[in-house]
């Protein structure tokens, strides 16, 4: 546990740009940041960050937050994870007080899955200081060039040829079986036996975004072919390889900053270039390329150089994954090595100035390359002309740009020597047969969405209905829409949350007129209770009571703020985030249209708001009843008799918004 003063002290501390940038590009304006959304795929960007109230929000997903949110919502980390990464980062040390048996048990598993990780990369990186992982391990890395320092930065490591080292050594240090099988650091047979995975073997740890160790590849020494070369950590809940790109956390400063990233295929061509001097390289570890992967180079840069070992085979299995980075509208180079060499040749073979000038005098645009490869493949034969053309057309029409694509499809025309309509009218054509599918692709998804958001809504009314089915003993299930309240509901709240604190200057004439005057949170609460009206059970009413809580202990609309976005309910952190991210941006038409008096907008407009409010809760209760006329059993004439008198104070009110 984290004691509340240490929380309070690193969210005092952090900067929320400083955090996000570790994440994502972010560009100024104005006293703002700005970025595309790294929770939803967007070409314009939409996702805000500003320094001044320490929030992000994104105007098209709605996310929004804190710096400890963000590392929540984007990093996956607990709570007390994010305040722990924060005040490291910032030097902050966080004192924990004693933690007791159950709340250690009730970590969530994939902490414990970090944990063991962590355990296991100090252990491999230990085996080299000394015996046989000095011997082998050291000794190859060494073999390979790479020095002492690269090793420990890293994290190199050697895993014993005992296949129960690491499995021992955990148990030792108190680690639980379960998650040395579960991370994948230990095989399990159908008889029960566990033993070490990557026994005998040099270690690589797979470090996240955030520079948390999630797994591991490793490497064996052995020559019989029987062996496996390559053993990785299979897919746990926290690594997944299709979203992964090794040595990101050590490359992505200088990707944002160069505002270029290199991608090569095996960790140790990585590592040799970091060596080298080249920072800004991340390696794919032999996959084709993801979307999700190609989304993590995004996020700090738009411009790819892949290089390529010099022999066809690599060339061509590259050849087909580029699709995707071009559809990502990403703009992709590619570099040919000299025949026979892999990057990791090259840069022993090389200075780092003599590797900067090779990359920067052999990048090839992909489009030009992949023309050039294939017209040297089909020689003269007319037929495999003809393919390769429309191959190269269909490459240009992933492209999203439009610009980019006409300058493509003219500069592929004079390669093949070929009139541009040709070319052009293929590109056209594919382009929109693309476009079509990324459509129904997005189809699909929403209605995937809508499927879900209609499974939680449903859970939500099968909730609400018990409390109805008490009260109408019907035992039937009975449909109350949830959500009917939420607008108004979200309208007081925005109220409270923008203007909480500032004064209702009624005129002496004015029924809601007191002396001396009411605040608009008293003034909304106070009319809340007048008619014992609470609000919904859930987020909306626990941002309701936590935001009186503080104001009872007469604290500054900030400070109110600034504690109700410091805990750890991450949705009442997003209904403030939310609904202070535009100031009067209400959602009741009348509201919006009513501000033509020069009457200031709260005087006018929270009365409104409170009445809207008070005919839906009416709507609301309308329904219930209704929903209890279905039952046979109920006193029929009295719910009538309810429901006519309802419908009577739901008129008075309208009439008072001026609505029919
Ligand atoms: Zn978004």
């Amino acid at each position: 546990m984290i004691p509340q003063e240490t929380v309070n002290r690193v969210l005092d501390t952090v900067k929320v740009e400083e955090v996000i940038g570790d994440f994502v590009t972010l560009k100024r304006q104005g006293a703002n940041y700005l970025a595309c959304c790294p929770f939803h795929n967007e070409k314009t960007p939409s996702f805000t960050v500003s320094p001044a109230r320490g929030f992000y929000y994104c105007f098209g997903c709605k996310k929004g937050g804190t710096a400890v949110s963000f590392l929540m919502d984007h990093e996956r980390m607990t709570f007390s994870d994010a305040i722990r990464f924060l005040g490291k980062k910032y030097g902050i040390e966080i004192k924990e007080e004693e933690e007791t048996a159950e709340t250690i048990a009730a970590r969530q598993k994939s902490e414990s899955l970090y944990i063991v990780s962590e355990f296991a990369q100090n252990f491999f990186a230990g085996q080299l200081e000394s015996g046989e992982g000095r011997a082998l391990g050291y000794a190859y890395f060494k073999s390979r060039g790479l020095e002492d320092e690269t090793i420990r930065k890293f994290g190199l490591g050697w895993c014993p040829t005992d296949r129960y080292a690491l499995l021992n050594a955990a148990r030792a240090a108190g680690h639980k079986e379960e998650y040395l099988v579960e991370s994948g650091l230990c095989i399990k047979t159908d008889e029960g036996k566990v033993y070490d995975r990557f026994h005998e073997r040099v270690t690589f740890p797979l470090h996240s975004v955030s520079g948390r160790v999630l797994g591991f590849s490793s490497r064996t020494l052995r020559s019989d072919k029987s062996v496996a070369k390559y053993v990785n950590s299979p897919q746990t809940d926290i690594y997944d390889k299709s979203k992964f790109l090794y040595g990101i956390w050590f490359a992505k400063q200088q990707i944002a900053k160069e505002d270029s990233c290199i991608l090569v295929e095996g960790n140790l061509d990585m590592i040799s270039m970091h060596q080298l001097g080249l920072t800004n390289v991340v390696a794919s570890c032999g996959t084709s390329l993801t979307v999700d992967q190609i989304r993590l180079i995004k996020r700090f840069t738009n411009n790819v150089t892949i290089i390529y070992d010099g022999d066809a085979a690599g060339i061509h299995a590259a050849l087909r994954g580029i699709g995707l980075v071009l559809k990502e509208g990403l703009n992709v180079k590619v570099v040919l090595l000299p025949d026979g060499m892999d990057p990791d040749d090259f840069t022993k073979t090389h200075t780092l100035e003599q590797v900067r000038q090779f990359i920067a005098d052999n990048a090839k645009d992909f489009i030009g390359f992949k023309a050039d490869l294939l017209l040297d493949e089909a020689g003269n034969d007319p037929l495999r002309k003809a393919e390769l053309i429309n191959d190269v057309a269909d490459t240009i029409a992933l492209i999203p740009d439009a610009v980019k694509r006409a300058v493509y499809t003219e500069s592929c025309a004079q390669k093949f020597g070929i009139a541009q309509e040709i070319l052009s009218n293929r590109v056209y054509r594919t382009h929109e047969g693309v476009l079509e599918e990324d459509k129904r692709r997005w189809e699909r998804e929403r209605a995937d969405q809508e499927r879900r958001n209609a499974q939680d809504s449903q859970a939500a009314e099968q909730t609400e209905t018990r409390t109805v089915q008490l009260d109408g003993a019907t035992g039937k299930k009975t449909v109350v829409k949830p959500s009917i309240l939420e607008p108004v509901e979200k309208d007081l709240l925005k109220f409270i949350f923008t203007s909480g604190l500032d004064y209702m200057e009624f005129t002496k004439d004015n029924k809601y007129y007191t002396d001396p005057p009411m605040t608009v949170a008293e003034f909304i609460d106070a009319s809340l209770q007048d008619d014992d009206a609470l609000f919904e059970e859930g987020p909306r009413r626990r941002a309701y009571d936590a935001y009186f809580e503080y104001y009872d202990e007469g604290f500054s609309q900030d400070e109110i703020l600034r504690r109700m976005t410091s805990g750890e309910d991450q949705e009442i952190v997003n209904l403030v985030v939310e609904l202070t991210a535009s100031r009067y941006e209400l959602t009741e038409k009348n509201l919006r249209n009513s501000m033509t008096k020069p009457m200031t907008i709260l005087v006018q407009q929270v009365p409104r708001a409170i009445l809207l409010y008070h005919v839906k809760r009416l709507d609301k209760q309308l329904e219930e009843y209704k929903a209890q006329l279905r039952n046979p059993e109920v006193d029929a004439m009295m719910i009538m008799t309810e429901i006519a008198h309802l419908n009577e104070m739901r008129r008075k009110l309208n009439k008072t918004l001026g609505r029919n």
